[in-house]
């Protein structure tokens, strides 16, 4: 082998060509794509029957430390045990917000509104953008139901000091409207939720019915009461066509903590017992009928399905079973 100093010459040149590469596309007019800052589609549509479902991504919030809010009390490594098994970081959780509108041919139906203004800095509040972006405009919605009165569920109903929705009538839960109301909340822990009641809630009653256990908010559309997370926490069976799709609010608020281990503590359930017991009938009935969810704070697009396992329940996400 006599390779001449012309073609090592040329094999030099041929390797400095190739590691060159990057520098040639720099002479293009454009040199640099930014990252795109959507993260998400906005919306994910689905059918049911002859009713039109479609969840709306309110955004999403990462935050630190898991245990203090799943599993109180339970021991971290409990905690971080049933993560790892999952798949999951054991440092940090993200919660995303899943408002839900309904078509029902009849009516448009919004079932939570997202955390509005308030949540825009911390990336979430994106609820009204995304309705927009699926195809609705504000005006069309008919009815707004509340599933219970946390901040993150009622933020969206109003946009700076109106109404987001001018022609839309309401429905709210009549004993949770009636407890967050209540003046002796003031100096307790609820007192932010009375006070954001007060200042969004109130003044939309005279356009609201005052819903109850077994409820129709419309036809196909019926109300359970589902106390514990909260006093008037409250979770919708749809129903088109034979086909069965239960909205489950905040009756479980993780996808593998809450499911898992149904009888875990959480932070944000304020009758810890009571929230346990609902999460076990709710889900069971899930399990049994075998009909499809959407549960508040499941992982976006959010929709999914339950089977019994081990001690409580496996969450099976939806993949097209809604599209055929
Ligand atoms: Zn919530």
């Amino acid at each position: 082998m006599n390779l001449s100093r012309r073609s090592l010459f040329k094999f030099g040149a041929f390797g400095a060509a190739a590691l060159s590469t990057p520098s040639l596309i720099t002479t293009r007019a454009f040199a640099e794509v930014p990252m795109s800052t959507v993260t998400q589609a906005g919306f994910n549509r689905l059918k049911l029957g002859s009713f039109e479902v479609t969840v709306l991504q309110d955004g999403a919030r990462a935050v630190e430390n898991p245990q203090s809010i799943f599993g109180t009390n339970k021991t971290k490594e409990e905690v971080e045990g049933l993560l790892t098994e999952n798949f999951l970081p054991i440092d940090k959780m993200q919660f995303t917000f899943a408002p839900v509108l309904v078509n029902t041919g009849t009516d448009l139906i919004l079932f939570d509104t997202g955390n509005g203004a308030g949540g825009r800095e911390g990336g979430a509040g994106r609820m009204l953008e995304n309705l927009k972006a699926s195809g609705y405009t504000p005006e069309q919605v008919t009815l707004v139901v509340i599933s219970h009165m946390h901040g993150d569920h009622i933020g969206g109903i109003t946009e700076g000091g109106a109404p987001t929705f001018p022609n839309a009538r309401y429905a709210f839960g009549q004993a949770e409207f009636d407890f967050w109301k209540d003046e002796k909340l003031i100096g307790s822990p609820a007192e932010g939720g009375h006070k954001g009641v007060v200042a969004n809630i109130v003044p939309l009653a005279e356009k609201a019915t005052f819903y109850g256990d077994g409820a129709s908010i419309a036809s196909g559309i019926t109300a359970i009461a589902a106390a514990g997370h909260t006093p008037g926490h409250t979770v919708f069976n749809i129903e088109s066509g034979g086909r069965n799709l239960m909205l489950t609010a905040d009756t479980a608020n993780h996808f593998v903590l809450s499911l898992r281990q149904p009888d875990w503590e959480v932070r944000f359930d304020a009758d810890k017992a009571a929230a346990a017991a609902t999460r076990r009938k709710v889900f069971e009935r899930i399990a049994a009928d075998r009909i499809p969810f959407i549960g508040y704070h499941m992982p976006y697009p959010s929709v999914g399905y339950v089977e019994k396992a081990g001690e409580g329940f496996r969450f099976v996400p939806e993949t097209y079973q809604l599209d055929i």
